[in-house]
């Protein structure tokens, strides 16, 4: 359901700018969606160590990290001449929903008078329908499923350049190329602002991408990325650990996207995938969790038992400290070492996770993988 807290009210004739909080790359689509219903976006500075601190100094201490870094980003908007911020917000059994009331009412404390919008994903495609209707005040439903439409269609093609990078990063020959040539791809799917434009963006991106010289001999992991939507996907708040892995030679893949959440709360039925990732999630997870506890938690287990099926060398949860339903995963995690083969690596990330330990962390991780692979491999050529 839409909710708009304004101080002001919605202004017809002016463009008005409206930032999002960020989460990895996700502004290239909303700020898509925003301009194709003639709503200018306003994307704030990226997350940054002044962002964080901003939501710290105004947050509660035991909140946890993405609450801090959607108030800074919100204050920094602000501060950038933003009419608007916006917010998703759930009715979940986690601290998502009061998130809200808490961020809006410590905007006006701190005496910052934009207009607050808050848009519950969970109302589905209709949610998202009758937020596009309000924020642009216009009553055009062709403008806005082609602007739903192209939001969408951004999400999907940043994950499928986020997999690309992931595979080159991994294999290739100088160091930092991958990325260089991603940011390049970036770029081309943020400039196409049509349906058809971004199909010729899409290919040309990842041809981009694939410009990325490899070795492929290079003995490479394959490991999957679990935890909170939030810290998987935001590179800020998991101090990039997918460029950390890809330097040591890892392929990672996120089990958590925002095209897969897209896929469970929002595409209607009739045009999602036979089976879903919550799908699978009720499926996999039991008997070590019989039901949704909250935030990614029922994912989360089942995306262990995936990972081991598909024959993953490990695979790391990341969550936010003091995250309630990532606290009951992590305690589900143990009973299932005992059936599982697949090396498991819980981090705990909060303003302040220093570099140095977590580096090392994942250093001893990826020899352990590389071992048990190399043993396992060995077994192999044995019984050959
Ligand atoms: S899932 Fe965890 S980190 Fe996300 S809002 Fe809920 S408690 Fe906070």
């Amino acid at each position: 359901m839409l909710n708009t807290r304004g101080e002001g009210s919605m202004a017809k004739n002016k463009k008005i700018k409206v930032a999002f909080p960020h989460m990895g790359t996700i502004s290239i689509a909303w700020s898509a969606g925003l301009r194709k219903i003639g709503v200018e976006p306003y994307v704030p500075p990226y997350t940054s160590k002044k962002t964080l601190s901003y939501g710290t100094k105004n947050s509660p201490e035991a909140i946890c990290l993405p609450y801090k870094l959607i108030l800074g980003n919100f204050i920094e908007a602000i501060q950038g001449g933003a009419d608007y911020v916006a917010m998703i917000t759930s009715p979940g059994i986690c601290r998502l929903g009061e998130y809200g009331t808490n961020i809006h009412t410590t905007l006006k404390d701190l005496g910052y008078n934009a207009n607050y919008i808050e848009l519950s994903l969970y109302d589905g495609i209709k949610g998202l329908y009758k937020f596009l209707k309000e924020i642009s005040g216009k009553n055009d439903p062709i403008l806005i499923l082609r602007a739903i439409n192209i939001t969408m269609r951004k999400i999907f093609a940043i994950d499928d350049l986020d997999t690309a990078l992931s595979y080159y990063r991994a294999r290739e020959v100088r160091f930092g190329e991958a990325e260089k040539n991603y940011k390049k791809a970036l770029r081309l799917i943020d400039k196409a602002d049509s349906t058809h434009d971004l199909k010729k963006a899409y290919d040309r991106a990842l041809k981009e991408i694939e410009k990325t010289e490899i070795d492929p001999n290079r003995e490479v992991l394959n490991v999957d990325i679990t935890g909170e939507i939030f810290l998987v996907n935001d590179e800020f708040s998991n101090q990039n650990i997918e460029r950390e892995l890809g330097r040591m030679g890892v392929q990672t893949r996120r089990s958590l996207t925002v095209g897969s959440f897209l896929k469970d709360a929002i595409i209607p039925k009739a045009f999602r995938p036979p089976e879903t990732h919550l799908q699978r999630a009720e499926r996999m997870a039991k008997p070590y969790l019989m039901r949704d506890i909250g935030g990614d938690a029922l994912e989360c287990v089942s995306d262990v038992v995936f990972a081991d099926e598909k024959g993953k060398d490990g695979i790391i949860h990341i969550s936010p400290f003091t995250c309630m339903p990532e606290i009951m995963s992590q305690n589900i995690f143990p009973t299932m070492r005992e059936d599982h083969e697949i090396p498991i690596l819980t981090l705990i990330m909060d303003e302040q996770t220093g570099k140095a330990g977590y580096i090392t962390r994942l250093e001893a991780f990826v020899d352990l993988m590389r071992r048990k692979k190399r043993a396992k491999l060995g077994k192999q050529k044995t019984r050959i």
